[in-house]
């Protein structure tokens, strides 16, 4: 365990178990050669090797004083063994004893490199003898070059020995384990009910490893992997496996069992569209359950794929027709939009025809009784409309109404109803105004028409339009729309005597009689 300061403890990686293994195997084969050495002695002692090459360099040395002696050179035998000694690196000092112990000579090694030892060891002794018999004996002292401690323990040629094979070992049986463990059949582990109780499932179950090798693959499953029934796909690694493999993204890192393993959580629906075998589309829905060992170590994790093609082609079709519906629904509501503005909306000019007039005058009227409001009507006519059809023609006579309907238009509210009531004739209904203010609104109109709507006419340029204007306000005593609407008529009739282009009110309508220009 480490310490992390930030996250706390935190544990140290878990070797796999191949690595593991491994190292027991490789442990196991060098505790088993050091046995062996230990009994059959089957490495070279450095020890033993060192005494042997010593016993054959003073025999070698005894050989040729030998040879000198029975040469009758004894002078020489001195200057021969210096040389000897001054020559060979293992040699500390040589000294030649004759059989009454007198000494012949006594040479060491004049400078020793420091810290090696001269001749504290033991003097190999060789006898020598003439044709007389024993002559005498040569001593040879050798170089202690041994430092102890570690150094020559590592110089021990069993040490790499030992080392090199346990490695090798252990990397052999790593290899070789991390290969055999994939290829070894995990389902055989798994009791055959178990196994069973997964084929009943409908959907495909899989059970992979932190690598996405299969460990455990119910039946349905081999069919979504493209592979034939009843084949065991255990050992093979998911991704690869031919009709996911065109199905999943090449990365790894996106598919949704490595994210369920990533993130150590169930990952319920992910969406995969598979080629079958048979040629057939699939949709499949994967829910990936990261699977722990109990230490939160993600381990591996259970995938199960269920095939949601009816439901997803089904739930297409009603998505397409409840679009369709949608689009008629539209398509139905625009030409019921149509049918209500060709119902009630006068086909030149865009104003209400006469007989929607009519269906809102009875809801204003109604209105104006319950709350007790004003309501005013005002009626208008194109003053000598007839002119310009016969002056410019019915086609300039059309612009005209349309020019003094948009120049109304520009001056009423929403709420206000404006119909054409007739040829060139217009009734306007503004409810919750009363008379004086229905008189400003009518001046405002006639203002409108008369500045407006000869200069919106491009052809014949300069036309003057004027209208006139009657107004009335509902009376309790009114019974029906027809009383306010000759009210307001008389009213534009007297604007009509009274000269045209004015508006006029229902106290005006005697007065303006006495002067008629109609
Ligand atoms: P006044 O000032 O007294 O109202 O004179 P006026 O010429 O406007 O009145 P009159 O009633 O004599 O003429 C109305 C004309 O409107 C008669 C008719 O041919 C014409 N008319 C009615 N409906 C339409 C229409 O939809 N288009 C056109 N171009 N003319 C129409
Ligand atoms: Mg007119
Ligand atoms: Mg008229």
């Amino acid at each position: 365990m480490i310490r992390n300061p930030v996250k706390g403890w935190k544990r140290l990686p878990r070797l796999s178990p191949a690595v593991r293994i491994g190292l027991g195997l490789a442990s196991l084969v060098v505790a088993l050669l050091l046995l062996l050495d230990l009994v059959f002695r089957v490495f070279p002692n450095p020890a033993t090797e060192a005494n042997r090459k010593r016993a054959e360099a003073a025999e070698r040395i005894a050989l040729q004083a030998a040879l000198l002696i029975e040469t009758g050179q004894e002078d020489g035998l001195s200057r021969a063994l210096a040389l000897i000694l001054v020559r060979d690196p293992l040699l500390a000092r040589i000294r030649v004893d004759r059989q009454d112990g007198s000494v012949v000579m006594d040479r060491r090694v004049p400078t020793l490199p420091s810290g090696v030892a001269t001749d504290t060891n033991e003097a190999f002794q060789v006898p020598l003898m003439n044709a007389a018999g024993p002559w005498g004996r040569v001593n040879v002292w050798f170089r202690d070059t041994s430092e102890g401690g570690l150094a020559t323990f590592l110089r021990n040629p069993m040490i790499p020995l030992v080392i090199g094979l346990g490695l090798a070992c252990f990397l052999a049986f790593a290899l070789y384990l991390r290969r055999v463990l994939r290829h070894l059949d995990p389902s055989s582990v798994v009791p055959d009910r178990i196994r069973q109780a997964f084929d009943v499932f409908s959907g495909g179950i899989v059970v992979v490893d932190r690598k996405g090798v299969i460990l455990l693959a119910n039946e349905r499953f081999a069919t979504i992997a493209g592979a034939p029934s009843g084949s065991d796909l255990t050992g093979q690694v998911i991704h690869l496996l031919p009709s996911l493999a065109s199905a999943l993204s090449p990365q790894v890192g996106t598919h949704p069992w490595t994210l369920a393993m990533d993130t150590g959580e169930a990952l319920p629906g992910a969406r995969l569209d598979v080629n079958f075998a048979d040629g057939t589309r699939h949709r499949l829905l994967v829910g990936s359950a990261a699977i722990d060992d109990g230490d939160g170590v993600v381990r591996g994790c259970l995938i199960s794929f269920e095939d949601v093609t009816p439901i997803v082609d089904l739930n297409e079709q009603l998505e397409r027709s409840n679009a369709e519906l949608v689009q008629s629904k539209h398509e139905i509501e625009q030409m019921n939009a149509e049918l209500v503005r060709l119902a009630t909306r006068d086909p030149l000019t865009g104003a209400f025809n006469r007989r929607a007039l009519f269906v809102r005058f009875e809801v204003l009227l109604g209105e104006a009784r319950e709350r007790g409001t004003p309501l005013c009507c005002i009626m208008s006519d194109i003053d000598h409309f007839k002119q310009f059809n016969d002056r410019h023609g019915h086609t300039v006579g059309d612009e005209v109404l349309r020019a003094v309907c948009n120049a109304f238009s520009s001056v009423l509210r929403d709420r206000d109803v404006l119909a054409r009531y007739g040829g060139e004739e217009f009734c306007i209904l503004l409810p919750g105004v009363d008379l004086p203010t229905a008189a400003q609104v009518a001046e405002r109109l006639r203002e409108a028409v008369e500045r407006s709507a000869g200069q919106s006419i491009r052809e014949p340029r300069g036309l003057q339009i004027t209208s006139s204007f009657g107004v009335a306000q509902y009376q309790p005593d009114m019974a029906t729309a027809d009383r306010l609407i000759e009210q307001a008529d008389s009213a534009l009739y007297a604007a009509k005597r009274a000269g045209r282009n004015r508006v006029c009110l229902p106290e005006q309508t005697s007065a303006a009689t006495a002067a008629p220009d109609r």
